[in-house]
């Protein structure tokens, strides 16, 4: 079984866009590569919005070389890139958008969403690509609420839904360009869960709410991330309260990481020239090579 090797904790709640509150749950610009082959995960909510004509989120924006993954819990959020595609994130349902060679996009509260108000809770979690891929085409996957599969845990100790990779041999929808697992869980109080994560991989587990246990007496408080041993195979914890959790785990990608901004790329060369493209007109949609 993995250990736990530290727990990452960041209080500091601000703004992206004009989305608020938005906590940083970890960044590759703090932790690098220990939590490759993910990124950075930002964890949006739980908040309220009150009913509105003004539609709140994050204007046009460029990404280059790796993915965004936004996982909704409550509220509607719509997409919308600079080719005319976009689509609505419901409650339940999961985007994954392979930014590769470039992507401009907006990601704001729906228009119904806006108009009736309530309350809003998503994750945006950061996924690595392979230098070999990053340049490749762009792709949305539109994940829908029904067709991620659910897992109910023996004893009624609580269910997994299955976004990537697989649990108990049943797989998730998304396609990774890299072996990964992304488990959302829900453990309720007393009860104990076992994650598959292999020998070498990289574990994570960010508890959005709840209390867990790790090697019997190590707590994670809720909005806590805990980080695992590469050593060892398999992720063990215990809820001492009602938990809802992500499981993230995968094989890492031994690269440099260069990122700035909205680019992750290998060297700060790739970079420049992120920002070189956006300038004139050569990132988005229809424009890679
Ligand atoms: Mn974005």
């Amino acid at each position: 079984m993995k250990n736990l090797a530290f727990i990452q904790r960041n209080d500091t709640r601000f703004a992206v866009g004009d989305f608020s509150p938005v906590l940083s749950i970890f960044s590759y610009h703090d932790l690098g590569s220990t939590v490759s082959p993910f990124l950075l995960l930002d964890h949006i909510g739980p908040g309220r919005l009150l009913p509105s004509t003004q539609r709140k989120g994050v204007n046009d924006h460029p990404h280059r070389g790796f993915e965004t993954v936004t996982i909704v819990y409550a509220g509607e959020l719509e997409h919308r890139d600079s080719s005319g595609g976009g689509g609505i994130i419901s409650a339940g349902d999961v985007q994954w958008m392979t930014a590769a060679a470039g992507i401009i996009h907006q990601e704001r509260f729906s228009e119904g969403f806006t108009q009736s108000g309530g309350r809003f809770e998503m994750v945006q979690l950061w996924v690595n690509l392979p230098a070999a891929d990053k340049m490749g085409p762009p792709r949305y996957q539109s994940l829908a609420r029904a067709a991620i599969p659910v897992l109910e845990l023996p004893d009624g100790a609580g269910s997994v839904r299955i976004i990537a990779g697989t649990h108990q041999g049943v797989a998730g929808p998304a396609q990774t360009h890299t072996r990964m697992n992304v488990l959302d869980v829900q453990l309720n109080a007393g009860q104990s869960a076992i994650f598959d994560s292999a020998e070498g991989d990289t574990a994570l587990v960010y508890l959005l709410s709840g209390r867990l246990l790790f090697d019997k007496d190590q707590a994670l408080e809720e909005q806590g991330l805990a980080v695992l041993s590469q050593q060892g195979a398999g992720v063990s914890v215990t809820a001492t309260e009602n938990s809802r959790l992500l499981v993230l785990s995968g094989e890492r990608i031994d690269e440099p990481i260069n990122g700035h901004g909205p680019f992750v790329m290998n060297s700060y060369e790739e970079i420049l020239q992120a920002y070189d493209d956006v300038k004139n007109g050569r990132l988005g949609p229809g424009t890679a090579s």
